[in-house]
């Protein structure tokens, strides 16, 4: 069975790795097929594509797009995409217009709390500051002492009730999708599991993400527990989705799954990949 690998992180986003050394990571994780997916932003597919064809290792572009979803953020998966097609790149460029500002909506209000200088701290952590991101910020607050790592980051700040949150409007499900078919690509629901949606609402979600010809949902990712893939597995036979498979790999201090290292997907499920020419 192939080990497929359809969700990571460069350091174009908010990941800690350059495209080029997650293709060596990749190769030397025995991946046969990988996809860099950053959030909002396709500049590092030119070097993770390249770095791929020199070690033989077969690679698609994708995306990660942040929308706003019954008023809660979601993350749609794009693969297979053309990262030049001119819908895709516009939509991105007005989703990470907006970061800055929110950015330094989070520093005022980690300073009101006592955590002065937060957002020239995430900024530094930032190679690419159009994607300044909540994971930059936490990198700075486990930098400053006030946690110890990332994940203990976001138990006490940037989420939801606690400092660091600035609700966001990013693009909307219809958009996302639009832009990810027109460039060819096939649109995929990011860990399903980590969002706080009950059974009714996500099943809202696939069925209008169905209807606008989104085709597939992440079974196994670095995002869900043992329990979950069965229960996402069960979900997109359910609702006849393409099942996916992805660490959603950031960094090797930061993420649970490394590159390739997953389960593969279990038996009488379609993978998003079985009618690529591979
Ligand atoms: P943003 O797009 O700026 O809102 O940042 C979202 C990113 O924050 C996600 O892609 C993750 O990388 C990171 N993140 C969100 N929640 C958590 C969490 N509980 N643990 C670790 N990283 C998280
Ligand atoms: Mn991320
Ligand atoms: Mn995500
Ligand atoms: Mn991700």
């Amino acid at each position: 069975m192939l080990n497929v690998d359809l969700h990571c992180h460069s350091t174009v986003s908010d990941g800690t790795l350059s495209p080029a050394a997650l293709a060596a990571r990749a190769h030397a994780n025995g991946v046969d097929l990988w996809a860099l997916t950053d959030h909002d932003e396709l500049d590092g597919i030119a070097e993770a594509r390249e770095a791929s064809s020199d070690l033989g290792l077969r690679f698609v572009a994708g995306v990660e797009i942040s929308i706003t979803w019954a008023g809660k953020t979601v993350h749609i998966v794009g693969v297979g995409i053309d990262e030049n097609h001119p819908d895709l790149r516009e939509g991105l460029a007005s989703v990470r217009g907006g970061r800055e500002a929110r950015g330094r909506d989070i520093a005022a209000q980690l300073a009101a709390v006592g955590i002065p200088g937060a957002f020239d701290g995430a900024m530094k952590f930032a190679e690419n500051p159009e994607l300044l991101g909540r994971t930059h910020f936490a990198r700075f607050l486990v930098e400053a002492g006030v946690r110890k790592t990332v994940s203990e980051v976001f138990q006490s700040y940037l989420i939801e009730g606690k400092p660091g949150f600035v609700p966001h409007r990013w693009a909307t499900l219809e958009q996302s999708v639009r832009w990810i078919r027109s460039a060819g690509g096939r649109a995929v629901i990011a860990h399903p599991g980590r969002y706080s949606f009950d059974d009714m609402q996500l099943g809202a979600l696939i069925d209008q993400f169905s209807s606008l010809g989104g085709e597939g949902i992440e079974v196994i990712t670095g995002s869900h527990s043992p329990h979950q893939y069965d229960e996402y597995a069960s979900l997109a036979l359910k609702k006849g989705l393409l099942a996916s498979r992805g660490s959603d790999f950031h960094g090797p201090a930061e993420s649970r799954a490394d590159l390739g290292d997953l389960p593969h997907l279990p038996a009488g499920l379609t993978p998003v990949w079985h009618d690529w020419a591979l």
